[in-house]
């Protein structure tokens, strides 16, 4: 299991961004993945695909949210002040929708959170190295690469770049990126690029542990 330094300083908090031979711990609520943008507030522990979306938000003591990926980027989120957690499926099109953008928010108005409480992880997926995208996807990240404006032929794609970028921009000052690339790390990650069909997935999850404050 690999632990985000930053994340790891917060003693009430639990996550982890899973590996190939991770172990979870038990209830952890997880929603079916559909590449969107959506945002599904978790209030009970565990349940399993508990709703379409690809991210979950809580904050209730106990209660642990997870995504799953492979290849994909994982996101967690804390919240200093109010222990609200997020935890976030990025691929290119819920990167390109702003889904990270979408659960700050989502933070901001059902918990009361403010940005820069928010502590942030992103965790291991593709990396810039092996993630070649066509000019119809790269030109969608423009606003944030803007090497990638009007892109023409395939180009490499920074999706954990885009998503740092969107937490810094929505007001997160600390964001720490994971420089694990799941298709160049076999024996650590599992791909789905690499591995397709076969390919297992892993799950990135965080929550409270014990009693509010
Ligand atoms: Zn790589």
């Amino acid at each position: 299991m690999l632990k985000a330094p930053n994340l790891a300083e917060l003693r009430w908090l639990t996550h982890g961004f899973g590996q190939r031979d991770s172990v979870y711990p038990a209830q952890i609520t997880t929603v079916r993945q559909i590449h969107s943008d959506i945002v599904i507030e978790a209030t009970t522990p565990g349940g399993d695909r508990i709703a379409d979306g690809d991210a979950v938000v809580s904050n209730q003591p106990g209660v642990v949210v997870g995504i799953r990926t492979a290849d994909c980027v994982p996101v967690l989120l804390a919240d200093m002040r109010t222990r609200a957690v997020a935890s976030i499926h990025a691929g290119w099109r819920g990167s390109a929708a702003a889904i990270v953008t979408g659960a700050v928010e989502a933070l901001v108005r059902k918990y009361g959170s403010r940005p820069e409480d928010l502590v942030a992880a992103v965790g291991p997926s593709i990396g810039v190295c092996c993630y070649e995208v066509g000019a119809d996807v790269a030109g969608q990240f423009g606003v944030w690469l803007p090497e990638l404006d009007g892109a023409t032929g395939s180009k490499q794609l920074d999706l954990k770049k885009v998503n740092e970028l969107q937490l810094r921009r929505a007001g997160v000052r600390s964001v720490w990126v994971a420089g694990h690339c799941t298709y160049c790390e076999a024996e650590q990650y599992f791909s789905f690029r690499r591995e397709r069909e076969q390919a297992g997935r892993m799950l990135s999850y965080i929550g409270t542990v014990g009693e509010r404050p």
